[in-house]
């Protein structure tokens, strides 16, 4: 890597192919070959959108694609968690209601401003007309802990916080019946895990509950739909096996004494080989190795990220 590396993601301008893809007469997946999805669950008398793509003039595009399968109002718009790319374009949908875990709702109330700052800075391809976002932050108008359970008429929803993740407030939604599970970030496929704001501890743990609902289809964070148990099985231990093999390679360093910046290149060195052609690799090392060196010393809880922190971090470690 050389100094001249871009900061982030903002040398990555290729637009990506949308698929909408079916998962069964009441699911899709909204995905973007590694760009941030949406899934869609469409009740007897409701639509309920699971993250919301970055801004409304995105979101714009997922509701072309929801009106092409259904003309039911679209009520209900969950937020996985509180990162700026999923929850900023929810104005689109005019939902009657924003849904979030109260875990989630106290990170937007404590960091959701230098959030939206720091993600526009770090990715302005996936903030496309970011001119559309109204001012402000998106507030859920419902919170839960733990679970909640809705219904689309007879289709039966459950939210879930299953524990931490990718974000202390990550939450899942999952349809019984059918057995479809929409994950957010806390998994990904083919695609890196961003991890600035995780708990690494944590992480392998909630992916086993995640296993144990046994999905038949999972909607990633990103990446494509996962369309058969053995493709979800696949999403979920490349996640866990990413997020397990960052950790004890940062905490290895930690306990012998090294600096972040050393921390830091022996982990690319170490993790490149199996996992370096996964999207935004280059983008979240840094933020991961930061985060994870951050749990395996001092903090237990992760710092905020602002658009300074995330620049100085970046000189230090890519200069
Ligand atoms: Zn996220």
């Amino acid at each position: 890597m050389s100094s001249t590396k871009a900061f982030a993601s903002q040398a990555d301008l290729q637009d990506k192919k949308v698929s909408f893809t079916k998962l069964s007469d009441h699911a899709y997946a909204y995905t973007a070959e590694g760009d941030p999805n949406t899934g869609v669950i469409v009740g007897d008398d409701a639509v309920m959108v699971v993250d919301t793509q970055a801004t409304p003039v995105m979101a714009e595009d997922v509701i072309r694609r929801i009106r092409e399968v259904t003309d039911k109002p679209i009520q209900y718009v969950v937020l996985s968690h509180y990162h700026a790319v999923r929850v900023l374009g929810a104005a689109a949908y005019k939902p009657q209601h924003v849904i979030a875990s109260e875990d989630t709702l106290s990170l937007i109330k404590e960091r959701g401003e230098q959030d939206k700052a720091s993600e526009i800075g770090r990715f302005p391809r996936l903030f496309r007309n970011v001119e559309s976002v109204p001012p402000g932050l998106t507030w859920p108008t419902i919170t839960f802990t733990g679970r909640m359970t809705l219904w689309l008429g007879k289709l039966e929803v459950q939210l879930l916080q299953l524990g931490r993740g990718h974000t202390k407030g990550d939450t899942v939604a999952w349809l019984p019946a059918e057995r479809i599970l929409f994950s957010g970030d806390l998994v990904e496929y083919d695609a890196t895990p961003y991890a600035g704001d995780a708990y690494f501890s944590d992480w392998p743990q909630t992916l086993d509950k995640v296993a144990a609902l046994k999905p038949a289809k999972l909607v990633p964070g990103r990446g494509a739909a996962l369309e058969t148990e053995a493709q979800v099985a696949a999403g979920l231990a490349g996640t866990r096996n990413f997020i397990a093999d960052v950790y004890a390679s940062v905490k290895a360093s930690a306990n012998a004494g090294q600096d972040l910046k050393t921390a830091y290149r022996t982990a690319v060195d170490t993790i490149r080989p199996k996992y370096g052609h996964w999207v935004i690799f280059d983008h979240c090392m840094p933020f991961d190795v930061s985060r994870a060196y951050d749990e395996a010393t001092a903090y237990r809880d992760p710092r905020i990220w602002t658009a300074e922190r995330d620049v100085e971090m970046w000189k230090a470690l890519e200069g």
